[in-house]
């Protein structure tokens, strides 16, 4: 394996206010809810002020959703469900409306959840006609004796279960369409050998979103929802439906949503080496996801992020790449957002 030099970075800056996962408890208030819009961001360089404005905004309504879904219910598995909603609704995040193409050009929509006191969880894979896989996930999880389900089993139940069904074309974007074009121009100036389908491999857009909550009970949960990778082929699923590689959650430790490329976090299984890092290797929640992130094989740009949340309201977020957009809530309701390491 490459020795990784690639910068972790802590996000200090992030945020004045981001409780590091490692500092000792302090007279502040809990983050109750901390978001995440992929870990592909487009250089800076290229992202006008009004377009970094909509990413904040959208993720300030995320925030704001999950942080009244606590409110009204004081359950984390209800903020974790609204935020993500709000985000596969924006086309500005690979996640339901904005999700990426696969090589045939198809949006195939990922989702996951999971809850961190009984440690019950649900996924959706291969979905194509689920306007909020988030919720499917959720209706897996509370509904069904199951624990993931796919493609044309999934939509059935969650249909049987009153969601709402959209046509395939609802997810179709003229920015994703364009990126799959270029992709696919790529792949075949790069004239790979038949059959030796590298989908998703030519520019990770990493955007899948996420969140992870706390409620005042001290359950913590969390969530991630994709369109996988532009280019994607064969029925690829990645990390963000996989409890254990894309989402965990478990109360005596944390609750953790990544993104980036899905192979690598599904080999390491990622969300899970976090928990078990703080669990059977004592480390702080920080720690445990700076050494869960730099244990990855290095790429080019970078292999991706996560963001998590412990039971006393400490949130961590770790990215290598350029960017990471995110975001997060404190319990009175201070919101923060940001894309870039320098916010
Ligand atoms: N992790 C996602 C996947 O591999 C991609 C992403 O995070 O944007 O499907």
């Amino acid at each position: 394996m490459t020795p990784r030099i690639h910068a972790v970075v802590l996000l200090s800056a992030f945020l004045a206010v981001t409780a590091r996962g490692d500092e000792p408890p302090a007279a502040r208030e809990r983050i109750v809810l901390v978001v995440h819009g992929g870990s592909g961001v487009r250089p800076r360089s290229e992202m006008a002020p009004a377009r970094e404005q909509e990413y904040r905004r959208v993720l300030t309504e995320a925030l704001r959703a999950g942080h009244q879904a606590l409110g009204h219910t004081s359950r984390s598995v209800d903020a974790v469900e609204a935020a993500i909603r709000v985000m596969e609704d924006s086309s500005l995040f690979n996640a339901g409306k904005g999700a990426v193409f696969n090589h045939d050009g198809r949006n195939e929509l990922d989702a996951s959840i999971m809850e961190g006191r009984e440690k019950r969880a649900g996924a959706v894979a291969n979905v194509t006609r689920i306007k909020n896989p988030i919720s499917a996930a959720r209706a897996v999880m509370e509904r069904s004796a199951h624990v993931l389900l796919i493609g044309d089993g999934a939509e059935r139940f969650a249909f049987a279960q009153h969601l709402r069904e959209v046509s395939p074309v609802y997810f179709w974007t003229p920015e994703r369409w364009e990126e799959l074009q270029k992709a696919l121009h790529e792949e075949q100036a790069a004239s790979p050998a038949p059959g030796a389908a590298k989908g998703g491999e030519t520019d990770h857009p990493f955007g899948t979103v996420g969140a992870v909550a706390l409620d005042p009970a001290g359950n913590l949960a969390a969530g991630t929802s994709t369109g996988g990778m532009t280019n994607k082929r064969y029925g690829r699923v990645g990390d963000s439906p996989i409890i254990g590689a894309g989402t965990y959650a478990d109360n005596s430790t944390c609750a953790v949503s990544c993104t980036g490329h899905g192979e690598v976090f599904i080999r390491n299984a990622v969300a899970h080496d976090i928990v078990a890092r703080m669990k059977y290797g004592k480390r702080s929640l920080g720690e445990a996801a700076r050494e869960a992130l730099r244990a990855l094989p290095s790429e080019p740009g970078g292999v991706g992020g996560m963001i998590a949340l412990d039971a006393r309201g400490n949130a961590i977020i770790e990215f290598d790449t350029e960017g990471m957009y995110r975001g997060q809530i404190t319990e009175s309701g201070a919101v923060t957002t940001a894309i870039y390491r320098e916010p």
